[in-house]
């Protein structure tokens, strides 16, 4: 029965789960933003700043679809 793949259709966005949050780079204090892919759960990985190339470690994790950051910090 396919009944309930149509009631449950997703759009494209969802389905790829992936969500541009901003945050504030803990060097520059510039406000950047990265996109997240929360089809994963949460994550934590090492990303260079937009603006001043540092590397910043973020983490993050999602609760209920939404995407919630747990740690900007400085890498080193
Ligand atoms: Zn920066």
């Amino acid at each position: 029965m396919t009944r309930v793949l149509q009631k449950y259709h997703v759009p494209w966005k969802k389905m790829y789960n992936e969500e541009e949050v901003s945050f504030q780079c803990p060097y520059c204090f510039q406000t950047i933003s990265m996109v997240f892919e929360s089809m994963y759960g949460g994550q934590s990985y090492i990303e260079d700043c937009e603006v001043c190339c540092q590397p910043i470690e973020v983490s993050y994790r999602i609760h209920e679809g939404e995407t919630i950051l747990e740690k900007v910090e400085r890498a080193q």
